[in-house]
């Protein structure tokens, strides 16, 4: 029986939602809070009747610390699952703190504002320091470890699916299957299909950004930098076929190079289809994803803004989208003194989440994840003071978890390898 506030009402929270109200013998009040209320009732309405948890909403805006320190206050949730944007991460943190309570997320923390002056200087230098240049990193939630710690509270970060369920497959990985790990490929392929020539599956901000940066991986205890899209891959991923992908920089890396300290090498790929890279290079090129305003009519404009008003809402890909995802890890490394390598992942179908939760496989594959580890907090499975991200937790309840609500994994010995 607890009560859990939820922080933001877009695509995938409100597959969260949905599955947390499937599981109401835990989950038994939320509270939907966001910017925009109205999407926070809609969704309320729309699973009145047909769940046991008590539902309420709220307006909030979570840039603003006070506004969630009330709104905790007043509500007086067991948990914090914040599925609004990797922006609001560190207030919603401070909020938490300053209330008592535990704290996920499912994206680490990245400025609104780049072109901030005392955020830039601290990211150059970072840049310089660790040899990687995303916006997002770490350091900024990391930074809150004593606090949580001495708070003895817990703040989990980055539960969706990558990042997310990939760590917990490394962790699963490093528990039943290696003595020790030494490569890990991350693989992460969209095989679904809109039908739009142009659209993301999830914030096309932050989706953006993203993918639009150089690729790094990590390698023999550093950073490797490339220009972005520059290592290109094919691989036959089981369910989908055969598909190009790309080398990204991607967040869990950094974590795990930390916490799987004897790994040699780990990469992220990303499978992208043409049509989204020309669209992509041809949209950076005019400059539409800056995050830099710029006057227009006595205006300013910041263009990833306006582009994001101009493209498909993520929420409504849901109907249009068919196929499958498949997102895994592949290791190579050691059990009892003999080579081995292993892969293991999951298959979702877009039109399947559809038809439960009324959303594509993208936000499926997320929200599914964040309510399996707010089930965890919740149930006592993964409390201890701190900030930690899902591998440093016992894997096997999670992935039973997961198994159990929609996300089942599926293993291969002796997997192909990703040259
Ligand atoms: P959406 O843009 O669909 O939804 C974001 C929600 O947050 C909206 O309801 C928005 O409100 C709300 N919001 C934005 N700013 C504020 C604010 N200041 N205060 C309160 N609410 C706010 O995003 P997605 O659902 O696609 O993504 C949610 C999160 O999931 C992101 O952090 C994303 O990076 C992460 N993600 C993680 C993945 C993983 O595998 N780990 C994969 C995909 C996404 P409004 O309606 O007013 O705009």
């Amino acid at each position: 029986m607890s009560k859990v506030l939820v922080i933001g009402c877009g695509g995938v929270a409100a597959v969260a939602i949905r599955k947390c109200c499937q599981v109401s013998e835990v989950f038994s009040e939320l509270c939907i809070a966001s910017r925009t209320q109205s999407k926070c009732d809609t969704l309320a309405r729309a699973l009145e009747g047909k769940t046991a948890t008590k539902i309420t909403t709220a307006r909030v805006d979570a840039d603003n610390v006070q506004e969630v320190i009330d709104l905790i206050n007043n509500f007086k949730p067991d948990l914090v699952m914040n599925i609004a944007l990797p922006y609001q991460d560190l207030t919603i943190m401070d909020a938490c703190l300053a209330c008592g309570v535990n704290y996920m997320d499912t994206a680490n923390y990245e400025p609104e504002d780049t072109d901030d002056p005392e955020w830039r200087a601290i990211y150059e230098k970072r840049c310089k320091d660790a040899g990687f240049s995303a916006y997002f990193d770490y350091s900024w939630q990391w930074a809150y470890r004593e606090k949580f710690e001495k708070a003895g509270l817990t703040a989990l970060l980055g539960c969706g699916f990558d990042p997310g369920v990939t760590q917990a497959y490394c962790a699963y990985a490093k528990k039943h299957e290696f003595d020790t790990i030494e490569t890990i490929d991350i693989l992460d392929c969209n095989g679904g299909d809109h039908g739009y020539p142009f659209a993301t599956n999830f914030n096309p901000e932050v989706n953006l950004r993203e993918v639009s940066a150089p690729g790094s991986y990590w390698e023999n205890g550093h950073w490797v930098e490339i220009p972005a899209m520059s290592i290109k891959r094919e691989y036959n991923f089981d369910c989908v076929g055969n598909k190009d992908m790309y080398l990204l920089h991607h967040e869990e890396i950094e974590s795990l190079a930390q916490n799987i300290p004897e790994v040699k090498r780990i990469r992220f790929f990303m499978t992208f289809g043409q049509s989204y890279l020309t669209h992509m290079k041809c949209l950076e090129n005019v400059g539409m994803l800056s995050t830099t305003p710029i006057q227009f009519d006595g205006q300013a404009i910041v263009p990833i803004k306006f582009l994001k008003a101009l493209l498909p809402d993520p929420a409504s890909l849901g109907p249009r989208t068919h196929g499958k995802t498949n997102i895994g890890c592949i290791f190579t490394g050691k059990k009892d003194g003999k080579d081995k390598s292993y892969y293991i992942y999951n298959v979702c179908d877009h039109q399947e989440c559809y038809r439960e939760v009324e959303s594509q496989a993208i936000s499926y594959t997320t929200g599914v994840p964040a309510m399996c580890g707010a089930l965890m907090l919740l149930t006592g499975q993964w409390s201890k003071p701190g900030v930690y991200t899902v591998e440093e937790f016992n894997p096997d309840p999670y992935l039973d978890a997961l198994d159990k609500y929609g996300l089942p994994h599926r293993e291969k010995q002796n997997p192909v390898l990703v040259d």
